[in-house]
């Protein structure tokens, strides 16, 4: 493959493949594709369309293979394809999926969700992150009988009209009744519930601040806790998304390391690892809110993902993943931070280090960044400019080693760019 900057050529000069699917895409599907999928929010030279992926590597069309540092923006921890997990998917599969009623999996995997995460008591199931946060929203609004939510300012909760970052056919109203703070400012938070006055139905955070394009931010305990007792002394609820984190930072709800339980959370992304499944999980004093509203979907009770769950669960409390892939992340911060520095080159290597994220200083609209992963990606690491990195559990030494390989030529090509 060489890198031509948009459509990608073969080494003689042919289309690649990924370009054949590009062009077929463009004619049957708006923009390309859309969402975080869409072409011009990847650098030039980054492959569309994947064929395949296994444990920590994945496959583009054209059969480049690469180290995966996306893990699917998220929802493959263990690996992709892991055995216990597809294994157990299969099986259910074999039995069915889509039926008339949910197969008991649905109460095993919520009696398995209520004894991995502290603060839930009861949990319900959806597909996707977006799901899980509007439910939050919905049954938090249900509980109070108020309409305000607390939101920060930059953060992303899915696409739907009441969060999307996109303003394109979005509403006032859709948006009329959330008021903005910003993460880890407590004294913003009081502000925004004094302008919201006795109206306040919830606060609306993730464990850490990850908003696409920016460092990422652990969260300082005594904002946590902040939140926790404004919401015990006015009646909001609390909820936290671990959409992004959870399961990855802590083998439970994302914010018990630091002692701090919200009322509901929701989660997706990795507690099916790459299967379609998302929840809300909650305490016994919002179950009936929970019972009252409406929320359902056709695809909602399907069992296959609630079987790879289970599975998933198990496996990441047998293997200590959180564990493993902190001791790999570390590894490769190490190495991408002497990298920089023998070369002069001032990064911000920001985030949990299994949830990484890198920026170069005085970096003008991420031109750097996107020469630095242009580098990679043709030398075999999938990363993202502008998006946090996931490490997964399949990753090992020898990955890191290849990946610091690769970066290291990576590191080059930002310095030349720079001088
Ligand atoms: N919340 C957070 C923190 C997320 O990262 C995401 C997805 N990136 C969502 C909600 C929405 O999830 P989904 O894309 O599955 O709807």
């Amino acid at each position: 493959m060489t890198d031509d900057g948009g459509d990608r050529l073969t080494t003689d000069g042919r289309l690649t493949t990924d370009a054949r699917w590009r062009a077929r895409a463009r004619k049957v599907i708006p923009g390309g594709l859309y969402g975080h999928q869409n072409v011009a929010s990847l650098p030039g030279g980054y492959p569309q369309f994947m064929s395949s992926g296994l444990g920590a590597h994945v496959w583009d069309v054209d059969g480049n293979e690469y180290i995966d540092l996306m893990c699917s923006y998220g929802p493959v921890l263990l690996g992709h394809r892991h055995p216990r997990v597809d294994a157990a998917a299969a099986r259910q599969a074999a039995e069915g999926d889509c039926q008339n009623g949910p197969s008991p999996r649905i109460v095993e995997l919520a009696e398995a969700m209520t004894a991995t995460v502290e603060h839930a008591d009861w949990a319900i199931f959806s597909k996707n992150g977006t799901d899980a946060t509007t439910q939050c929203v919905t049954i938090a609004r249900a509980a109070t009988g108020r309409r305000k939510i607390l939101v920060a300012t930059g953060a992303y909760h899915g696409a739907l009209p009441w969060c999307t970052p996109g303003p394109s056919g979005v509403l006032p109203e859709d948006r009329a009744h959330l008021v903005e703070f910003r993460f880890n400012d407590l004294s913003s938070v009081e502000a925004a519930m004094d302008a919201a006055g006795d109206d306040v139905a919830g606060i609306v955070v993730s464990p850490i601040r990850h908003d696409v394009g920016v460092d990422l931010e652990l969260p300082d305990p005594a904002f946590a806790a902040g939140l926790r007792s404004l919401c015990d002394r006015s009646g909001a609820v609390l909820i936290l998304d671990d959409v992004r984190c959870g399961l990855r930072l802590h083998h439970g709800s994302s914010w018990e390391p630091i002692g701090v339980e919200p009322d509901l959370s929701a989660w997706s992304k990795a507690i099916a690892n790459g299967y379609a499944l998302g929840a809300v999980l909650g305490r016994d004093s919002l179950a009936d809110a929970a019972r009252s509203i409406f929320t359902t979907g056709s695809f909602w009770f399907a069992a296959v993902s609630m079987a790879a769950s289970l599975a998933t669960l198990e496996v990441l409390e047998e293997q200590d993943t959180v564990g493993r892939t902190v001791k790999i992340g570390t590894l490769l911060r190490q190495g991408l931070s002497e990298q920089a520095s023998v070369r002069g080159i001032d990064v911000s290597l920001s985030g949990p280090v299994q949830m990484p994220f890198m920026t170069f200083a005085g970096d003008q609209d991420f031109a750097l960044a996107d020469v630095f992963a242009r580098r990679a990606v043709l030398g075999g690491v999938y990363l993202h400019p502008r998006h946090n990195w996931f490490v997964s559990g399949a990753m090992d030494e020898a990955d890191v080693d290849k990946v610091l390989q690769v970066t290291d030529t990576a590191f080059d090509d930002v310095a030349a760019a720079a001088s």
